[in-house]
């Protein structure tokens, strides 16, 4: 299939960079300059310039300050539709507090982010496909705070169900994503949406089991620089742990090395069906810079650190 091949040629880990622009309330802290680079070839390449040393970074893409909500979903795209071909998959936002992990993950009312917009692309593939396949789509979702879970949709921790409507009229009722509004989460938890679409071949009966995660991570800045103490700097300890162990994790399935160190911390142990061998990641790392249009690059200066 087109969209498989897609997946395939960009590889099962895929890293993203995209740059927010600098707002009112953003913090001017002194920076680094970062450079991104405009030759339309190469939207790959994110060149960080600190104290006069440029660095460059060789990512899968690079999003501009200007790049809208549709242009990052549809590089992710591909990754929701394998989900319905039974692929799990995880989609992560990474960075500091403010760099806009949740702008792209949950997005605004005007402004929908991945989360609702993947939902409404599984909806308008199956509705495709319902001559062939019948299928069922499920979401659950949590907080993970202190390696404490806590269910964001009901008390119970009941999974809620969303059967597909029979008329297809296109109308979407989607009630996880309004109790996560009223949820709002602390940027020292991680968040987690997680859609299951169940699929049953109609001719055959065969059945698949696709997965989306989609999860807006703890604020990645280092907090014990600050000389946090008591519970700000248990927090900070917990998420730079489950941070880690994220990395970790990423890294020996890149390294394509045997064991997969999915026990180190609750984030990674919960994913653990969705990250290993045969399924499919991509992490979307969060920067704040100022920008300067150049005519061969966009000069950037970071109003957030440059530890990414
Ligand atoms: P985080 O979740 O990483 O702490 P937010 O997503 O809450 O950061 O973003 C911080 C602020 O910046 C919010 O007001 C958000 O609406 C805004 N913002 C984030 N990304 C963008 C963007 N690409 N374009 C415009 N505004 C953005
Ligand atoms: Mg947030």
């Amino acid at each position: 299939k087109y969209h498989e091949q897609l997946v395939e040629l960009k590889g099962n880990i895929r890293v993203l960079c995209r740059v927010k622009p600098v707002l009112k309330e953003d913090q001017q802290d002194e920076g680094q300059a970062v450079v991104v680079t405009t030759d339309p070839n190469n939207e790959s390449a994110l060149t960080v310039m600190s104290k006069g040393k440029g660095r460059t970074f060789e990512l899968d893409k690079v999003f501009h300050p200007q790049a809208t909500q549709d242009e990052v979903f549809q590089e992710i795209e591909p990754l929701v539709t394998s989900c319905i071909d039974g692929y799990h998959v995880c989609i992560f936002a990474y960075g500091q507090t403010g760099s806009g992990k949740t702008y792209t993950m949950e997005g605004t009312v005007e402004n929908p982010g991945i989360n609702q917009r993947a939902l409404k692309h599984l909806f308008s593939e199956i509705e495709d496909r319902k001559d062939m396949w019948s299928y069922s789509i499920s979401v659950s979702s949590v907080e993970i705070y202190n390696e404490v879970l806590r269910d964001l949709l009901s008390k119970d921790g009941e999974k809620l169900d969303i059967k597909l409507n029979p008329d297809g009229t296109g109308q979407l009722h989607v009630p996880g994503l309004r109790v996560i509004e009223m949820n709002q989460h602390s940027s020292r938890s991680h968040a987690l949406l997680t859609i299951t679409v169940l699929g049953t071949d109609l001719a055959t009966g065969a059945k698949t089991t696709g997965k989306l995660n989609l999860v807006d991570l703890a604020g990645s800045e280092r907090v014990w620089k600050s000389g946090a103490e008591g519970e700000r700097l248990k927090e900070a300890q917990n998420i730079n742990r489950s941070l880690l162990a994220l990395g970790d994790v990423i890294q020996a399935l890149r390294g394509r090395q045997t064991h997969i160190p999915f026990r180190n911390s609750r984030l990674t142990y919960l994913l653990q069906d969705s990250l290993g061998k045969g399924n499919k990641t991509a992490m979307v790392v969060q920067r704040v810079c100022k920008v300067e249009l150049g005519p061969a690059a966009r000069k950037i200066e970071t109003a957030g650190q440059c530890e990414n």
